[in-house]
Order: C-alpha cells, then structure tokens, then sequence
C-alpha cells in the first residue's frame, strides 16, 4: 500500500482502531487480556472532559472479580502514544515507500509532528518494527561485497576507522543483508558465511578479488570471482552487479537522508533498508509493519490468504 492507498483505507483513528482490533481477535471475539473471559461489554464515555488521547468508549470486562477496562490497544505501543493513529500509520507507509529511507525530520515535515523528539522517537519505533528476527540461510547464487559507507579515507589505509565497513550479501533474484563489520579479514568472512549461507544450497559465490573472500572460499569449488583489477564486471553470469546496485541505495539514502548516524544505530538503519528492499513489491509489507509495531506475530500464509479474501 502507498500512502495514498493507507488514506483510503485509514482515513480516520476509527478505522485504524478497527484494524488493530481485528489483528488483535481475528475471530470478531474480544476477548479480556487480563482474565481471558469473553465478550465484554462496550461502554460509551464522555470525551469533553478528555485528557489526552482519550476515546469515546472502551471495554468493560463482565468478569465480576476482574472488571479490567481495556481496548484493542492495550498492552501494545499504541496504548501510550500521544500520537493518533493515523499518524503512525501514515508515518509506516512513508518509511515503507522512501527507497532511500526517511529521516525523523522529514517525518516531522510530512506528518506536521509538532516536536522532533515526537518524530525521531516515532522515525524510530518504526526502525524497531523493522528488524527481521532471524533469518533463512541463502542459496543459489549469491553475491558478496563490501563497502565503506561515507567513502573510503584515502591515505589512511593502515589505521582506517572502520566503523562504516558494511559487508552487503545478496541471493540473485532475492534478499539482501547488508552487516556491519569491523575489518575486512578471512576471519570476519568466514564467520559471515557461516552464518548467512547454507553451504548445500548454494550453487555460485560471486565476490571481487577480495583477498579474504579467496581465502575463505578458495577450496569450495563455488567461487567465482569478477577481476576488477583488470577492467573487468560481468563475464557471463560471474558479477556482483545485484549487490552493488543495493549498495548504491543504500549509500544515497545515507548521504541524503541521514547526514550523520551514529556507530550505535547503523546496524538499524542497515536493517531497515534491507527490511524495506526486501519487501519492495511486497503488497503485505504495510500490514506486515503494522502487526509487528503493535507487537502481533507476522501473519501466517493461512490467515494472509483468508485476509486477502
Ligand atoms: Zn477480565
């Protein structure tokens, strides 16, 4: 969904009420989150006197030794936020469709967040939602490279600060990873290979002539390797063009949306271009961000198809 298509179909906090709610007991059963016991009743208040973000009704447990008062957002970020939540929502569909990714202060200019603290805590939250936990090992083919983001220091090569050195890992014709790493040794690849390849699956490693990455991957038989050195970036199906084209994303979202960002949060930004590359042609990956900010598991393929229905 784009953020035309959020507008549409979450015009109003209702509607985004109505939709956690569904998420929240997709069986149409409320259920008590305190006590389990069913159907509640609904019970209407006054909002004139209304503190902040106050709605008009909420939930009454009929449970007599419970009488918990709750709503679908209970227990889940949204139960605190100051914010609408519209807001928020409109703020995933943003994130989701910046290529290059989006910074607290655009999001503040887009929504018209009143304080920045408001729009980098929800810049964020968001962030957050979009770590994959873990994930499948790749196969087939894949492409591996390393880049220094922000530019390489020329004349430093010995004492480089390598707090930028990001290793971009990429299945042909599927998902990329970018991590970041502390030095560019057969150490580090090994250890990145092991983690992120399943060895049986995989057909080709494409890689430059990375000294580490022949060390590492030499005596696989699956090397192969694209000879820069020599003028060289695509023979036959030997390059590593796929990774270096999400590099090149990645790089320009960093240089124009986030001018600085610090050693403590690169890896979550690296999540979240990769998060949002991954699910470019992805129609769930709205819903999908909106279920893990409020804390719901990713739909299973049962209930997305039913959904979709
Ligand atoms: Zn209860």
């Amino acid at each position: 969904m784009d953020i035309r298509e959020v507008s549409e179909k979450f015009a109003t906090d209702a509607q985004c009420l109505a939709y956690i709610e569904q998420m929240r007991w997709p069986d149409g059963v409320v259920r008590c989150p305190q006590c389990g016991t069913k159907a509640p009743k609904r019970v209407e208040r006054s909002t004139k006197k209304k503190g902040r973000n106050k709605r008009d009704w909420f939930y009454l447990c009929s449970e007599k030794t419970c009488r918990n008062q709750f709503s679908p957002t209970s227990g889940t970020l949204f139960h605190d936020t100051h914010l609408p939540l519209i807001v928020w929502f409109h703020a995933v569909a943003l994130m989701l469709n910046a290529k290059k990714g989006l910074s607290a202060a655009q999001l503040r200019r887009d929504l018209k967040i009143g304080g920045y603290k408001t729009a980098w805590y929800l810049n964020h939250r968001i962030r957050e939602a979009m770590r994959e936990g873990s994930l499948p090992q790749m196969g087939g083919i894949v492409e591996i490279d390393e880049t220094y983001l922000g530019g390489r220091q020329r004349g430093h090569e010995g004492k480089l600060k390598n707090k930028d050195l990001v290793m971009g890992l990429r299945q042909r014709k599927g998902p990329v990873r970018f991590i970041k790493v502390d030095d560019r040794s057969a150490e580090t690849w090994r250890k990145i290979i092991a983690q992120n390849l399943k060895a049986t699956e995989v057909e080709y490693v494409m890689t430059d002539e990375s000294s580490s990455a022949q060390a590492v991957l030499k005596r696989t038989g699956k090397h192969k390797m694209v000879r820069h050195s020599i003028g060289e970036y695509v023979r036959g199906i030997v390059h590593t063009n796929s990774v270096e084209s999400a590099f090149s994303l990645l790089k320009r979202g960093i240089i124009g949306s986030f001018h600085q960002i610090s050693i403590k949060h690169l890896q979550k930004y690296l999540n979240e271009f990769s998060y949002r590359f991954n699910r470019r042609n992805d129609p769930q990956a709205f819903i999908e961000t909106v279920r893990r900010l409020a804390g719901f598991p990713p739909l299973t393929f049962d209930a997305l198809t039913s959904e979709k229905a």
